[in-house]
């Protein structure tokens, strides 16, 4: 928790703010605060800055925040990512509000396991909880949006070719002839694919909806480790 991220419910009065429970035990084990430290902080969807601790209690942590500084640029990136198993589901989530992604639509295809739409990490909680995780390890505030679309041929035969308007799209898929692009610092749609990968049905499916194939080398990487091998070698995250 590079930043402690705040809600509206976590405000007490206009400059106030109470923090219990799980932000609450990373300052006493982890930041190890006392009284009249400040610490980083950052308002959802807002601005960053720091608090000051008032109060401090094994219960409960009372601070006063001010802010004064933009969130990092987001990423121009709308990823369409195959519905990874629960466990990588949330480690994908995070890493994904981490890099800056803020648009993330999670699709059915033919190697995703029905089950893994049962997984109360999907429910909105979850999805929150974990997004924040990652914005706070990225001293970022901005929620990202998750879209989920259970049915692959209405998503990408209805949907997919406007949300790819104006963008260039990209379907990661071993095996093809085009390397994956560098530099692009444009708006970008990238479609990635299960364990088991895309069908060719499905990647035929892309192709037709606007999306260039292509390649990251010889080497299969696994979805959690592919989405910030791709992020950072599409966009320039120094700049
Ligand atoms: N067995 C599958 C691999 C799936 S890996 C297959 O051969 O297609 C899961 C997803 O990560 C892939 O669908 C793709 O979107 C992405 N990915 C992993 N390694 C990749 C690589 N070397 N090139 C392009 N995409 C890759």
């Amino acid at each position: 928790m590079n930043l402690a991220l705040l809600f509206e419910e976590d405000f007490i009065g206009g400059d106030r703010v109470r923090l219990t429970g799980r932000r609450l035990a990373h300052l006493h084990s982890v930041i190890r605060v006392s009284t009249g430290d400040r610490i980083p902080v950052g308002r959802v969807d807002g601005d960053i800055g720091t608090a000051e601790v008032l109060h401090l209690t094994d219960t409960e942590a009372e601070l006063r925040v001010s802010f004064h500084l933009p969130p990092p640029a987001a990423l121009p990136l709308t990823l369409i990512l195959a519905m990874p198993r629960p466990k990588m589901l949330r480690r994908v989530l995070q890493t994904c509000a981490t890099l800056g992604v803020k648009d993330i639509w999670l699709i059915n295809s033919y190697k995703v396991e029905k089950s893994f739409w049962q997984t109360p990490w999907l429910s909105e909680e979850s999805l929150r909880e974990n997004l924040t995780l990652g914005l706070e390890q990225a001293r970022d505030t901005v929620m990202p949006r998750v879209h989920i679309r259970k049915l692959f041929k209405p998503f990408v035969e209805d949907e997919l070719p406007a949300l790819l308007a104006g963008k260039r799209a990209l379907v990661a898929h071993p095996g093809t002839d085009t390397p994956c692009p560098t530099h692009l610092n444009q708006p970008t749609a990238l479609c990635i694919g299960p364990e088991g990968g895309f069908t060719p049905y499905e990647v035929g499916k892309l192709e037709e909806a606007g999306c260039g194939a292509v390649h990251l080398g010889a080497r299969i990487l696994r979805v959690e480790t592919a989405v910030p091998v791709l992020v950072s070698r599409l966009f320039d995250a120094c700049l």
